[in-house]
């Protein structure tokens, strides 16, 4: 069994992260914590400390900006990753890709399954690989189960651009980038992004870059 002492490197290691305060740096492909995959949370941080990190991974979130962000983003290998989208794109764009706004949201151990067998394909980025997107078929629908940051239950069904933001995340957990699910003749620098890839949905970029779409 664990005693206190056994999680106190990380609870340090944690504590010396935020002692500057502000946005937390963001690690790069390239590192091993990224790939290591993680522990699952199971009080390693007291509950101030878990506070604490909440809210600078939040913090770091927003400063990037980005829609979700996992600890190992923050070179931390414990199973917690935030999400929030405010979903600041045109209606067309929001409707095709099922992009609804997702409130602050805290993932503690989380783990998904698909439920059904649609999958939707778009491009999507990593704020560990900056200046790339590529477009990554996933489930269109997940249940996730997980908890919360207080250790509540969390058991929820995601769907859209949500369903999307939660397996990134997730997969993070696992030591995956969206890279490993990625249909890489898609690889779009943010130039030609912003230059040629702004149509709500992927089907010209398949047709002048040459992929598949499911
Ligand atoms: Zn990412």
């Amino acid at each position: 069994m664990a005693s206190p002492r056994d999680h106190a490197p990380l609870a340090e290691r944690v504590e010396e992260l935020l002692g500057p305060g502000g946005p937390l740096p963001i690690v790069a492909a390239g590192d091993p914590v990224l790939r290591r995959g993680t522990e699952p949370y199971d009080g390693q941080l007291t509950p101030a400390l878990l506070a604490r990190f909440v809210e600078a991974l939040r913090v770091t979130m927003h400063a990037a900006p980005g829609v979700g962000l996992a600890a190992p983003q923050v070179g931390v290998p414990l199973r917690i990753a935030v999400i929030e989208d405010p979903a600041p794109v045109p209606a067309e764009v929001a409707a095709a890709r099922g992009r609804v706004p997702q409130p602050f949201r805290v993932l503690v151990n989380p783990a998904y399954q698909p439920v059904g067998t649609a999958r939707a394909a778009f491009f999507e980025g990593c704020l560990s690989v900056p200046g790339w997107q590529a477009v990554v078929a996933r489930h269109a629908e997940v249940r996730l189960r997980g908890q919360d940051e207080n250790g509540r239950a969390l058991d929820e069904v995601f769907a859209g651009w949500p369903a999307r933001i939660v397996q990134h995340e997730t997969d993070h957990l696992d030591g995956m980038l969206y890279l490993d699910r990625a249909e890489l003749r898609s690889l779009s620098s943010t130039e030609a992004m912003t230059e040629r890839w702004t149509q709500p949905t992927p089907a010209t970029a398949a047709q002048a870059l040459g992929f598949t779409l499911p």
